[in-house]
């Protein structure tokens, strides 16, 4: 029987589709292509595929749109590639659906490690037994609504406990500004920044988290921020 993760690439130019399957197999993936979207979509239905590495400019197909189409019926892991070093681009997947993306050019490394996450963080999914988070001597249980730092709880204000647990039920994951605003107040919340960043400020100082050294909570600059995981 075959154990290994199937990890579809959607990806139009061959150098960088040959680089993919290569390093994927090279680490013990079991890669699937697909040049368009066309072939993108007979693949994921045909193959079932665990993870995708999406390229955002194919051919045919916009890939927000594939995001897009793809969250309307599957929660497949979706790993954008960007060449496109527009933030805009990044935060749109983002909403769209997307789990992660990687701005070209980027090293194999790298990738394998998003890679690792995400799938990670889709078991945990399906098992559903995320009931705590535990990192680096922060413990938040969810159930008992209790955060603990190195044994000894701490007091959140509820939109600060908001903040944490929207960030730490999507561990690893990039949070965008917009996201962590309609988690934390809701569709009302409008486009200003400024309150998010106070109250993640107070966050961060509550959890003794040097936001230049971050232990806990990782800044992703003109996007918006990640919890380690
Ligand atoms: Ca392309």
């Amino acid at each position: 029987m075959n154990n290994k993760a199937k990890i579809l690439i959607i990806e139009d130019e061959l150098e960088i589709r040959k680089f993919l399957l290569m390093t994927l197999r090279a680490n013990d993936y079991n890669p699937i292509e697909a040049k368009n979207g066309r072939e993108a979509i007979s693949q994921i239905i045909g193959n079932n595929p665990d993870l995708i590495i999406l390229d955002l400019g194919l051919p045919d197909k916009d890939g927000q749109e594939i995001i897009i189409e793809l969250r309307e019926w599957c929660k497949i892991p979706i790993i954008v590639l960007s060449a496109r070093d527009s933030e805009q681009e990044k935060v749109k997947a983002l909403e769209n659906g997307a789990d992660d993306y990687l701005t070209k050019p980027f090293s194999a490394a790298e990738l394998m490690a998003r890679i690792k996450v995400a799938l990670r963080n889709s078991a945990k999914q399906n098992s559903n037994v995320s009931h705590l988070y535990k990192f680096n001597g922060l413990e938040i249980d969810f159930a008992a609504r209790l955060v603990k730092l190195e044994g000894k709880e701490i007091k959140l204000t509820p939109i600060e406990y908001k903040l944490l647990t929207t960030l730490a039920h999507n561990a690893g994951k990039v949070i965008t500004h917009t996201q962590l605003m309609n988690a934390v107040w809701g569709k009302r919340a409008n486009d200003d920044n400024s309150y998010l960043r106070i109250h993640t400020q107070h966050l961060r100082e509550k959890l003794n988290d040097d936001p230049m050294n971050p232990k806990f909570i990782i800044t992703i600059p003109s996007v918006g921020y990640k919890i380690a995981y």
